[in-house]
């Protein structure tokens, strides 16, 4: 493993770009904003705020690939592309990883084993499926024949969170792209250096100018920019419930675009008395909390405990806690980094607060200061929380647990099931009809059994309630870029 001289000589040696890049150039703007560094609390660059006018110029210049290049290459010219585009994340592997990790605060260590590779590998998936998706020839009348294919949309404006910066863009981009698609990109305000490095990759990679554009600037301005625009064709977003409901309203006012929303979560976690391996559930109970800092739309947030193990499961998930590393993410041995900024950092201290009223604090709670960065929260749990407290219902999207005791199975799925979101749960038991009742009864995307947050390129990732609708991963994700157009032939 490389080690914290290597990663401080990268970083030291990133001179990042922070201008837009549209139409295969970057583009000066009017106005930059400093892009800070919760690891560093530095400016990493001056980044556009882009406008109205620059993303009018990125919709006309990814129009204008759809219609003349991207939207009429072969396949096969399309595959190598984003297949080039695979071999490029991952010959600039140590550069984008370090991007991310000084954007956001994630640990080298993940993100050199996780995003930048899974970016890699998504991408390759999508590419692969260009020419392994088929239409339909439903049955009709002798002397007709019709043909229903699936086609591209057009443009797809692609609104994405810091949370998981590569890794969110290139969910949208491979299965957009790979329909023949061409996308604006719009990044997070707190990360957006890895995806203006990506549109220069692509070029570099073979993709026509126009196909990836990148607008970076303040969600309210670019972003809603994007989502009032008339000639976006499809808008996929991954970011909070609130801004989603904004992304509906943009579509209604303006050309009713298709929107595709990724939201929040707040994942239970079930642990039954009969689970297999205590330790083991433990184990992973700490690690679907914990991971990224605890921002991860996913993560299981509620831990729910049958009572007869309550005390005994605490103290084993406690014990994991303690193994974290917190400290600067460019070290190789860290396992927990800063949050995003000093914003969101306040925000989970809040929540934290508001805990400490009415539970017990079990580990953590603190926000400490490493390296001059004031951006880090303890790994923290809390226990005897109430199903209806704030900290066990609302996305506090940061390293914060609660520990919520029951007593029978009815009970554990009605807290489970009492939110407002529905993007995943995960349920530990060593009785295989409790199992399926269980995972049956949970409202939500993906219910994980004897594990946590399972997720795979090639299954479908997405939520129900108000974690949203559509689906990222996997060939379903093709579906939210491509229409059902039927070709209709009478020919006698
Ligand atoms: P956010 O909603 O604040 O921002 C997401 C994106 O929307 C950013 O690019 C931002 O600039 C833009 N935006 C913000 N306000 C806007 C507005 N008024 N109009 C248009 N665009 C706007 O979310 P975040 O804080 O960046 O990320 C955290 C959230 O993302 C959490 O709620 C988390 O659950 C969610 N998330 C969901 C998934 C999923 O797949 N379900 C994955 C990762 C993160």
């Amino acid at each position: 493993m490389k080690n914290r001289a290597h990663w401080d000589a990268v970083a030291a040696g990133l001179k990042p770009d922070g201008r837009a890049v549209i139409n295969g150039k970057r583009v000066d703007t009017a106005n930059y904003s400093d892009d800070f560094s919760p690891v560093t609390g530095t400016s990493l660059a001056q980044v556009s705020e882009c406008g109205v006018a620059e993303v009018d110029a990125a919709v006309a210049s990814s129009r204008a690939a759809f219609n003349n290049s991207w939207g009429r290459m072969s396949h096969g010219a399309r595959k190598t592309a984003m297949t080039n585009l695979s071999n490029l994340i991952l010959q600039n592997a140590d550069e984008l990883a370090a991007l991310d990790v000084l954007d956001m605060g994630k640990p080298i260590s993940d993100a050199t084993t996780i995003d930048v590779p899974g970016s890699a590998a998504i991408l390759n998936f999508y590419a692969e499926a260009i020419d392994k998706v088929a239409g339909e020839i439903p049955t009709t009348d002798p002397g007709n024949v019709a043909l229903v294919r699936r086609v591209p949309l057009g443009v797809v404006g692609a609104v994405v969170p810091w949370n998981y910066p590569l890794e969110m863009a290139i969910w949208k981009l491979g299965p957009a792209l790979a329909a023949g698609n061409t996308v604006v990109l719009k990044p997070a305000e707190q990360s957006p250096l890895s995806a203006l490095r990506l549109a220069e990759l692509a070029l570099e990679a073979g993709m026509p100018e126009g196909v990836l554009n990148v607008v970076t600037g303040q969600g309210e301005v670019t972003g809603a920019a994007l989502g009032r625009h008339n000639d976006v064709d499809v808008l996929t977003f991954t970011g909070s419930t609130q801004v989603g409901k904004f992304f509906l309203e943009y579509s209604g006012q303006s050309n009713m675009k298709q929107v595709w929303l990724e939201c929040g979560g707040k994942s239970p976690n079930l642990i039954f008395a009969d689970v297999d391996n205590i330790h083991e559930a433990a184990e992973f109970a700490a690690r679907a909390i914990f991971f990224n800092q605890g921002e991860v739309c996913s993560a299981n947030s509620r831990l729910l405990v049958e009572r007869s193990i309550l005390d005994e499961f605490t103290a084993l998930v406690k014990a994991q806690a303690d193994k974290i590393v917190l400290g600067n993410p460019l070290d190789e041995n860290t396992t927990m980094g800063p949050l995003v900024d000093r914003t969101q950092a306040g925000r989970v201290a809040e929540f934290i607060a508001s805990g400490n009223t009415s539970s017990r604090l079990v580990r953590g709670g603190n926000r400490l200061t490493i390296d001059g960065s004031d951006c880090y929260i303890e790994p923290t749990i809390f226990a005897d929380v109430a199903p209806n407290h704030e900290i066990a219902r609302e996305e506090i999207f940061g390293p914060v647990l609660s520990v919520i005791p029951f007593d029978t199975e009815d009970e554990a799925i009605a807290i489970a099931n009492d939110s407002i979101y529905g993007l995943a749960a995960s349920v530990w038991t060593g009785n295989l009809k409790r199992a399926h009742r269980v995972s049956d009864a949970l409202h939500a995307g993906t219910v994980s059994v004897n594990t946590v947050d399972a997720l795979g390129l090639n299954i479908p990732f997405g939520g129900f309630k108000q974690s949203g609708f559509g689906r990222d991963l996997s060939l379903h994700a093709l579906e939210k870029f491509t229409g059902l157009k039927t070709t209709w032939i009478r020919y006698e």
